[in-house]
C-alpha cells in the first residue's frame, strides 16, 4: 500500500522514534507546530476516524494512554493537546489514522 505513515511504520522511511509497542508507533512530527509535537498512530492501517468501528475500540482507548505516557515522558507535566483531524474538511492530509499530541508552550481555542 501506497501509505507515507505505513512506510514510517516499517522503516522504509526513516522517523524519530518515541515509543513502540504490538498496537501503535509513536514518532516526532516533522514540521512541529509546538516544542513538543509528536504523532499516535496504529500499525493497522485505518483511513481516518471515520473508518473506526467497534472492533477498533480497545485499539483507540490504547492510542490515547499512550499519547499520556509519551507526553509525560517528554516532560509535559502542565498539560497538552491531542488533535485528531478526520477527512478533508477536517484538515487531514495524510491518510493514514493519527492523533497529534502537541505540548509545551499555552494552546489557542478556537483552532482555524
Ligand atoms: P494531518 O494534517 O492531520 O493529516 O497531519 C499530518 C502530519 O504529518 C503533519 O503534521 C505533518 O507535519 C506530518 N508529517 C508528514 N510527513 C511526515 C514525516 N515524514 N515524518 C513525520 N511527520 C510527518
Ligand atoms: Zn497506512
Amino acid at each position: 500500500m501506497d501509505c507515507l505513515f505505513c512506510k514510517i511504520i516499517a522503516g522504509e522511511i526513516p522517523s524519530e522514534k518515541l515509543y513502540e509497542d504490538e498496537l501503535v508507533y509513536v514518532f516526532k512530527d516533522i514540521n512541529p507546530e509546538a516544542p513538543v509535537h509528536f504523532l499516535v498512530i496504529p500499525k493497522e492501517h485505518i483511513n481516518s476516524t471515520d473508518e473506526l468501528d467497534e472492533a477498533h475500540k480497545e485499539l483507540v482507548g490504547h492510542v490515547f494512554l499512550v499519547a499520556k505516557k509519551v507526553a509525560h515522558d517528554e516532560g509535559l507535566t502542565n498539560g497538552y493537546r491531542i488533535v485528531n483531524n478526520c477527512k478533508e474538511d477536517g484538515g487531514q492530509t495524510v491518510n493514514h489514522l493519527h492523533f497529534h499530541v502537541l505540548g509545551g508552550r499555552s494552546m489557542q481555542w478556537p483552532p482555524g
